[in-house]
C-alpha cells in the first residue's frame, strides 16, 4: 500500500460518520480528490463530467445519491464533522472530528495532487 493509501485509510478511520437527512446531497458539488482516491472510481465520460459542471454538480451524483459513497472523497466525509464546514441542515455527529486530524487533512489535501471528480 502506498504512503497516501496509508494516510488515506488512517484520515477516513479517524472521521467520525453520522446520519444524514434522508436523501439529502445539499452539500454535494465539485470536488477533489487524490489520484488514490480517483483510482477507485469508475470512469466518467468526458461529456458527464461537463453536464455535472455546468450544473455546478457532482458526476457521482446519482439519482439514488452518492455512487461511490463508501469510496468517497476525503472532503466529502469532513463535510459536516468540522465546524468550518457545517451542515446546513445541521446534521452532525456526536463528536466532531478532532481539530488536529482536521489539519493533519488540509495538510494533507494541501500537499498532494487534488484532481476534480
Ligand atoms: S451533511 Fe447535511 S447537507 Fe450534506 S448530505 Fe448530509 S444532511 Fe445533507
Ligand atoms: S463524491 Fe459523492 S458525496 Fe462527494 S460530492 Fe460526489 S456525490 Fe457527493
Amino acid at each position: 500500500m502506498t504512503k497516501n493509501n496509508q494516510k488515506i485509510r488512517f484520515f477516513r478511520e479517524r472521521i467520525p460518520t453520522f446520519e444524514c437527512k434522508q436523501g439529502c446531497h445539499d452539500c454535494c458539488g465539485p470536488v477533489t480528490a487524490s489520484s488514490e482516491e480517483m483510482a477507485r472510481f469508475p470512469v466518467k465520460s468526458d461529456e458527464e463530467h461537463e453536464v455535472a459542471l455546468a450544473e455546478y454538480n457532482c458526476p457521482y451524483l446519482g439519482d439514488n445519491g452518492c455512487q461511490v459513497y463508501d469510496e468517497r472523497p476525503l472532503i466529502c466525509r469532513l463535510f459536516g464533522t468540522t465546524q468550518r464546514l457545517p451542515c446546513p441542515n445541521d446534521k452532525r455527529p456526536t463528536v466532531m472530528v478532532s481539530t488536529k486530524i482536521e489539519h493533519q487533512i488540509h495538510r494533507f489535501l494541501a500537499g498532494t495532487r487534488q484532481l476534480l471528480l
